[in-house]
Parts: C-alpha cells; structure tokens; sequence
C-alpha cells in the first residue's frame, strides 16, 4: 500500500473523521466515520468505505443506492486526526437526495433554510420522503468557472449598455423608459428607496434581500448614471485609481 497509515490518529473508539470532497468543484459532499479497515478499503479499491457507528458495520457509500465515491487524491490534516477525501461523486452524496449532505443552512434569524435542489427521488432510491422543508432556496455558486466570471465582470457594462439604448429608444412599457419619462427627480427618489431597503435588509440579517437590494440600487445608479450622462467607464475607472 503505497500510504503511511501509521501517521493516521484514531480516537478512542479507533475512528476517524473523514470530510468528503467533490474532486472537481470543492464542495463538501459529506462527513462520515472511518476505522482501520474502512481507510483500508478504500485505499485499495478506490471507492470509499465508512464505518457506520449506528450500525456497527463498515459499509462502501453506495452499496444500495449505486451512488458511489471514487475516490481521486486523499489528504490528512496537520495533526493527523481528519481525513480529506477528493472524489468523484456518482449520483448524490446525501441519502436526502441532495448532492450535499450540508443542505440545511443555519440562518442567523433562527430559521433553517434546504438549500439545493433534489438529485434524485430519495423516496425510489431509499424509500424515504425527501426533507420537509419551510424554504428551498437555490445553491448560490461560490466556484465561478473561468467563463461565468467573465460574464459576471461584464454584467454592469451590459446592463449600462442596454439603459443607455432604452434612454435613446424608448421603448412603449419597458420600466426604464417610464423612469426617464418621469426624470431625474423619480430616479432620485428611486435610489434613496432602494439605499434604504439595502440598509434594512441588511439590519435584519437576511441575506437574500441584501442581494436583491444592492441589484436594485445598482440598476437605478446605472439609470442615474445615463440620465447624467456620466459613464460607467468613469465611475469603474476612479475605482480602480483607488487601488493600492
Ligand atoms: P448508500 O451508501 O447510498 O447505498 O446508502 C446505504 C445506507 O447508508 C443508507 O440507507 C443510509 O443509512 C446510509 N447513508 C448513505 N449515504 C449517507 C450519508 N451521506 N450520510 C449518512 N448516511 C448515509
Ligand atoms: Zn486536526
Ligand atoms: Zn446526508
Ligand atoms: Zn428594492
């Protein structure tokens, strides 16, 4: 075996914690228990083996479900007494059918909130109903590829780009069209409005809202912006003279 597992510090119990990771895009897929044998096995096969405490039994993640883990690069942390395991997820890691079995975020208000969306029918692959939920909220991606960080850099130009047309066009019903109608006054007011939602959303804590806001309140500067004809190039440009 080409590992030393002599480093691996097992606790009392001989287990040790093992943080499974999508080999890919980093996301944490799961946490689960390993012995001697389980860390064995999977340095042998390739798929990842777990000892299961409630159970009492080494079981491979995926002997039921088929969602199996195979396994791409495995680190220990500095002291030894955590593993990280690199794979590539078949299926979904988690028996609620979520890719992640970190679904459930923790809301500062006190609110538990599933995040993500069902991979699969945990009700056909397990026979258990999917997680009751008070909201499902959409994963937000903190890996951006190559490609969507481009768009997003541009997203502002775009959307500066496409007003300006409005402002010259005006186009019967579009909402910039009546905002430059209605002149610099109602986008004044308009951006002191949406100021303050950001600031309350950001009071309350609620982060979606804080999101949507500062969205909001970057439409209405980029419409101010137009109706001044100040370009966005300035503005973007006397930030980055700022730097350093
Ligand atoms: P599987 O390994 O996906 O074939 O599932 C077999 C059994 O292992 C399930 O019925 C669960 O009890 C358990 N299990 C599967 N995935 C997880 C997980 N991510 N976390 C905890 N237990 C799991
Ligand atoms: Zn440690
Ligand atoms: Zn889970
Ligand atoms: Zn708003």
């Amino acid at each position: 075996m080409p590992y030393k597992l002599d480093k691996i510090k097992l606790d009392k119990d001989g287990l040790i914690p093992a943080v499974i990771q999508d080999a890919r895009t980093y996301e944490v897929l799961m946490v689960a228990w390993m012995n001697r044998d389980a860390i064995e096995k999977t340095v042998t096969t390739g798929h990842t083996w777990f000892w299961s405490r409630s159970r009492q039994k080494l079981w491979q993640k995926g002997e039921t479900s088929g969602h199996v883990q195979i396994v791409d690069e495995i680190y220990h942390d500095c002291d030894a007494d955590t593993l990280l395991i690199r794979v590539n997820q078949v299926g979904a890691a988690c028996h609620e059918g979520y890719r992640s079995c970190f679904h459930y975020r923790m809301d500062p208000t006190g609110g538990v909130a599933v995040v993500g969306e069902l991979a699969f029918d945990p009700d056909v692959v397990y026979g258990r109903k999917p997680p009751e939920a008070d909201e499902v909220k959409k994963p937000r991606k903190r890996v951006l590829s190559e490609e969507e960080f481009q768009a997003t850099c541009g997203v502002l130009e775009m959307l500066y780009a496409l007003i300006k047309d409005r402002k010259q066009k005006r186009p019967a019903g579009a909402y910039t069209t009546y905002l430059f109608d209605k002149g610099l006054d109602k986008i004044l007011k308009k951006v002191g409005e949406e100021t303050t939602e950001v600031i309350v959303g950001a009071k309350n804590n609620i982060r979606e809202e804080v999101i949507n806001e500062v969205a909001d309140l970057f439409f209405h500067v980029l419409v101010l912006l137009a109706e001044k004809n100040v370009h966005l190039d300035d503005v973007l440009r006397e930030l980055q003279a700022r730097r350093k």
